[in-house]
């Protein structure tokens, strides 16, 4: 048995000019899904947010295998269970989807810390679920999962290590929101840099990352919390949520050193600004993810005689499904308003239109609902 599903596909990474609304470089495309195999589940996907991630597999920054199905931030409901007698799921269930599943058995999984699975990277890297191969086809040619997604289609196939159950009554399009930008930004505040009430916190970018770990800094009882980005509109939202400044990146040299710095940029140079703007003692913590030839160029010297430490943090360095619970349960106390983040909702046929939204950066999180 099969299911006949629409996704949104990309042929080539790269050489995809813009804008993405002219040629476009994701065409909806009608797909095979083969059925989930024990220790998987079938989904219908009921929202799905559009990430810098994605649009990064398709101007050719984070290079992956072709043809690829994209979509990474889904809230979706369970339709079938590969383990009928599955303990954990049921159809019928919400889920959020995260990007790196854990296989729960390799030395990283055992010490906590399975946002750094080898078994899961390897996964994501060749476009494929963690249990192996490829569940999408088109006319019987394998089609890729992007990081065990693939949620800009109608229905997926994921591993049951890449969800978390969630309660049915939260809006699908917020919900989806956790599974990247929520569990990246917040995850980085609170798992990371383990802010501290009453620490100082300055956010580089305000995307839908950087945004949240403005909330998750709130949230966290930092003091004061300010915000460094371009874009007017952008910083004018920052404000509204509760940061005590929002400045450009040429009024931010003036500010006063914080404690902690999160960077969400992902370009090397805002990295070493961002290194710049710590205090003596003080944490950077980066999750923005630069193309891969880029070199960070910092004084050596300081990282001694100021004693600074500088972290990376994928995935908010996160336990999907000890994090997502506790920031649904931070939202539902109206402590981590995430819907606020979102710009709009769209059919998935609008998908590459949303893409140049993003990238001018005229968007925050655009979901589309297939
Ligand atoms: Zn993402
Ligand atoms: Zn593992």
């Amino acid at each position: 048995m099969t299911t006949q599903i629409t996704a949104a596909v990309l042929a080539q990474s790269g050489d995809n000019p813009r804008p993405y609304a002219d040629t476009p470089p994701l065409v909806l495309k009608t797909l095979t899904l083969d059925d989930p195999k024990p220790g998987e589940l079938l989904v219908r996907i009921d929202a799905a947010g559009i990430c810098h991630s994605d649009l990064s597999v398709v101007n050719g920054d984070r290079p992956r295998p072709m043809p690829m199905a994209l979509g990474h931030e889904a809230a979706a409901t369970i339709v079938a269970l590969g383990d009928p007698d599955d303990a954990q799921f049921a159809v019928g269930d919400q889920v959020v989807l995260v990007f790196l599943p854990s296989c729960g058995e390799c030395v990283a999984c055992a010490s906590g810390e399975g946002y750094l699975c080898p078994n899961a990277a390897a996964a994501n890297g060749a476009g494929e679920l963690m249990r192996g191969g490829h569940r999408l086809s088109d006319c019987g040619a394998a089609v890729h999962h992007h990081l065990g997604v693939s949620a800009f289609a109608t229905h997926a196939v994921v591993d049951r290590r890449s969800a978390v159950k969630v309660d049915r009554d939260i809006p699908a399009e917020t919900a989806a929101l956790f599974g990247c930008a929520v569990l990246t930004g917040v995850g980085a505040v609170m798992n990371t840099a383990q802010v501290r009430p009453g620490e100082s916190v300055l956010v580089y970018g305000l995307g839908g990352v950087g945004l949240a770990a403005l909330l998750g800094a709130l949230a966290a009882g930092a003091q004061p919390v300010t915000a460094v980005d371009p874009s007017p509109e952008k910083r004018a939202l920052a404000l509204e949520l509760g940061a005590a400044q929002a400045l450009s990146p040429d009024d931010a040299a003036s500010l006063p050193k914080a404690d902690v710095v999160i960077e969400t940029v992902g370009k090397a140079v805002v990295l070493a600004q961002a290194y710049a703007a710590a205090r003596r003692g003080g944490r950077v913590v980066t999750v923005g993810l630069p193309n891969a030839s880029e070199m960070l160029s910092i004084p050596a010297l300081s990282l001694v005689a100021d004693g600074k430490t500088l972290m990376g943090s994928y995935m908010g360095s996160s336990i999907p499904s000890r994090d997502i619970p506790r920031y649904v349960a931070l939202w539902r106390a109206g402590r981590l308003p995430v819907e606020r983040l979102l710009t709009s909702i769209s059919p998935l046929s609008e998908i590459n239109g949303l893409l140049d939204r993003l990238a001018s950066g005229a968007a925050i999180r655009q979901v589309v609902k297939p």
